[in-house]
């Protein structure tokens, strides 16, 4: 936040001139009606004997309030696993959540009809595993991009006759990225040609090693068509929970995350709600994003109204003022008038901002970064022409990691950059290098918009070279 020089003046009850004076002694040249940011404002404040109080602006209040109190650890008790299924295409992804989904069935009460709500609550011994609707890591990455992570962990589906495809790599580092950990379905075991073990050498290749072979990821063989090894991979599933020790408060207010949206012509705005902690109940009244409301109904994934909905669960939400957007917040607040406030501040907040939520990186911001020592790591996405190329420019630029500060190359591709690319750089703070390729033209409209920076290069040596000099300080401003 930045302050005029006449308005600080005023504040310090000292003439503007005598703060001009003291400026040019700090070596500030500026005018009564120039902006001083706010690191100047505060060293002359000083200067003037005034002590500085940190005062929240209205945005950080509000996102205090919304962000609401800790929980302490008794409060805490089990949530199931919120799973993304990911992989290349025609693996069986969407194959493998139907006859997931299809293990309900039989065992649903009656009267339950399976309905699309964006996620899929299943239950085994007793045991629930919550699946999203959307598979992909595209899906899962562009809610990451919104600020918005709801996935604990990643199915990668591998199929066992294909072994290893880009992007089955694809899934594997954008699961990386975000930390999310990853349990293998080798699918398709039905087939004459399917190779299990082939597969579990390739992923050997992507750090990914099988248990059976020592190493610490689950691989379950399975087959989406016959439904062999369906019910050991959620067994896997609810062994991987038990390992991260998933927990929530299920007594507070509830929080959780927009990750369906839609007008429904009878019902108005409906939404989609993945509850993250606490319990959401027919009435309470909420934020999410820029929109508010009262619940005035809750419907779960089998078509059912409920009264509540607990920790991982997701519910289908009536009563929005209006159309939320997937990746958004959803927060219950007390008092409804605080709740119609702050979504009207943030509707104007976004209505003043030609571009919102500018998160993105570039090369310089990390420069700045660095000297303010807030980053101890630079993360790359690299796009090359061919493999050699991309495998080449990846392993130079992580050599040049030093004791201060770690390149980290998320992901390393071949073909042009691709929205899904500007979506992983900027849910990971990463920079975009590109060698010999081009860029998708959704891919350019969004990095410019989410302030992404995408590094085109036709010689190895420069983008090294570029990367290098960012990390030791000396990057020339891009023009
Ligand atoms: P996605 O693109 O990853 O969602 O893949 P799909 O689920 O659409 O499956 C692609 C194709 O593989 C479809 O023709 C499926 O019928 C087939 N498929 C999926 N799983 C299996 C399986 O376990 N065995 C066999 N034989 N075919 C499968």
């Amino acid at each position: 936040s930045a302050i005029m020089v006449k308005d600080l003046a005023d504040q310090l009850g000292v003439k503007a001139t005598e703060l001009i004076k003291r400026l040019i002694g700090l070596g500030v040249m500026a005018g009564v009606n120039q902006e001083l940011d706010r690191e100047t404002a505060v060293i002359i404040a000083t200067e003037f004997g005034a002590t500085v109080e940190e005062r929240a602006t209205q945005e950080e209040q509000e996102e205090i309030i919304l962000q609401g109190e800790d929980d302490s650890p008794e409060s805490l008790t089990e949530r199931p696993p919120v799973v993304t299924v990911m992989g290349h295409v025609d693996h069986g992804k969407t194959s493998l959540l139907d006859r997931i989904r299809a293990t309900r069935v039989t065992q649903s009460e009656a009267g339950g009809i399976t309905q699309h709500i964006g996620a899929s609550v299943i239950e085994w011994n007793d045991r629930k595993v919550v699946f999203l609707d959307t598979p992909g890591h595209e899906a899962f990455t562009s809610m990451r991009a919104r600020g918005a992570q709801v996935t604990d962990v990643a199915v990668l589906v591998v199929a066992a006759n294909d072994g290893v495809m880009p992007q089955t790599v694809e899934a594997i580092n954008h699961a990386k990225a975000a930390n999310v950990p990853i349990v293998v379905a080798i699918n398709k075991i039905d087939l004459p040609g399917a190779n299990p073990d082939k597969v579990r050498t390739e992923l050997s290749n992507y750090g990914l090693i099988a248990e059976e072979w020592g190493g610490d990821t689950i691989m379950v063989p399975v087959s989406a068509r016959t439904g062999e090894g369906i019910e050991n991979l959620l067994e896997a599933l609810i062994l991987q929970a038990d390992v991260l020790e998933l927990k929530a408060n299920s007594q507070r207010a509830a929080q959780g995350t927009i990750i369906e949206a839609k007008l429904d012509k009878g019902r108005g705005p409906v939404a989609t709600v993945l509850v993250s902690r606490g319990m959401l109940n027919v009435g309470d009244v909420f934020v999410a994003g820029a929109v508010y409301g009262r619940v005035r109904a809750l419907i779960n994934d089998r078509g059912q109204r409920v009264k509540s909905a607990g920790p991982s669960m997701p519910v289908e939400v009536l009563g929005f003022n209006q159309l939320p957007e997937a990746g958004d917040d959803f927060v219950i607040l007390a008092d409804e008038r605080q709740a119609k406030s702050i979504a009207d501040s943030r509707q104007d907040r976004i209505r003043r901002q030609s571009e919102p939520n500018a998160r993105g990186v570039s090369l310089d911001d990390f420069l700045q970064r660095l000297k303010d020592e807030a980053v101890k790591e630079l993360n790359l996405v690299i796009k090359a022409d061919v493999h050699g190329s991309a495998e080449a420019l990846a392993q130079s630029v992580s050599k040049l990691s030093n004791d201060e500060v770690r390149v980290r190359v998320l992901h390393a591709g071949v073909g042009s950059i691709t929205e899904t690319d500007v979506m992983l750089a900027q849910a990971s703070n990463a920079i975009i290098v590109g060698f010999g390729v081009g860029v998708e033209n959704k891919a350019r409209q969004i990095a410019e918009k989410e302030h992404v920076d995408i590094r085109s290069y036709r010689v190895i040596y420069d983008a090294i070279d570029d990367i290098n000099k960012a990390l030791r300080g000396m990057l020339e401003p891009k023009f």
